[in-house]
């Protein structure tokens, strides 16, 4: 291990004072990296992705660069990933769009080129983990995160673990019914009209013809938008009944939105089911932001890994 200290960072007694962990938020377009044992990342950097071996070969690098002796990492990666503990490509990213990157083995590398054990999950489970530690989760026995960005994707976090033994859910992917007045055909490669491909950020763009940046002011835009995510997450409260839905990513930046979605949830729902009547405590933004992927990374692996610290409450 290296013993050298940080730049302006930790004195010897500090980093004495672990076990520290690596938190790598493996993304389509950066990676970034850290090391800590608290939303407090005592060092991190960011690598552009480029092709698996370059990525990873500076990932390694850039932990190795913080001088910090860590014990283990958790990886929250940009899927579909094989998390079929059973499976002989468990930890390996699956078939992806992404050039390059199909088949590739995320954990295996990480875990050999670090010689520490690593610990892996689909990135949207790592920032709910996040969450669940030090965000919107807190004290919650079950909650779903969805994120909605250029994709959508959810996780469900029950009794402080992802649930899931065979493998991810996808729950960006689930149908949803047309609303009357769209005529848009749906751009999931898969599925078409899914959720996602009706309501993330690409879905948007195509729709009206401009990014979503540039229409702010279009009121249409956002109540349409706020009718399939309320649709995605009235399925979500109907069949996993969490106690809450936290909905964070770039389209949810968009002001009002949050509001919007809440309105048009209560609506659909109509007083019927298991989700609490308080729409606002119900559905929330994340407390994380930016960091809930790194924070997440570092999340997961005190999970597997940390055997002297009480999980925090
Ligand atoms: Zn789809």
């Amino acid at each position: 291990m290296c013993g050298s200290l940080l730049s302006g960072g930790l004195e010897r007694e500090e980093l004495d004072s672990g076990p520290w962990y690596a938190g790598i938020e493996a993304g389509g377009s950066k990676w970034r990296v850290g090391v800590g044992r608290s939303p407090a990342v005592i060092a991190d950097d960011t690598i552009t992705t480029t092709n698996p071996d370059s990525t990873i070969s500076a990932c390694v690098e850039a932990i190795r660069g913080m001088g910090v002796p860590i014990d283990g990492a958790g990886i929250a990666s940009f899927g579909p990933l094989d998390l079929n503990p059973t499976s002989h490509t468990y930890g390996f990213i699956k078939t992806t769009p992404k050039p390059g990157w199909s088949n590739t083995d995320v954990k295996g590398r990480i875990e050999r080129e670090l010689g520490i054990p690593a610990a892996i999950e689909i990135d949207v489970g790592g920032a709910a983990l996040g969450e669940a530690w030090w965000g919107a989760g807190r004290g919650l026995d079950s909650f779903v995160y969805v994120t909605v960005g250029t994709g959508i994707g959810a996780a469900l976090l029950r009794s402080g673990r992802t649930s899931h033994e065979h493998g991810h859910p996808e729950m960006g992917h689930i149908s949803v019914e047309r609303e009357t007045e769209d005529a848009f055909a749906g751009v999931c490669p898969f599925h078409r009209s899914c959720l996602e491909g009706m309501a993330a950020g690409p879905a948007i763009r195509a729709r009206w013809g401009v990014p979503s940046t540039e229409l702010n002011d279009r009121a249409e835009v956002w109540d349409l938008e706020a009718r399939y995510l309320a649709q995605g997450l009235a399925t979500y409260a109907y069949t996993l009944v969490p106690q809450r839905i936290i909905v964070g990513g770039g389209i949810m930046q968009q002001p009002g939105l949050l509001e919007l979605v809440r309105k048009r949830l209560a609506e659909r729902i109509n007083g019927y089911g298991p989700a609490p009547p308080d729409v606002e405590s119900f559905v929330v933004p994340p407390e994380l932001g930016q960091d809930a992927g790194l924070i997440g990374a570092i999340a997961l692996a005190l999970d597997r890994f940390e055997t002297t610290t009480v999980r925090p409450p």
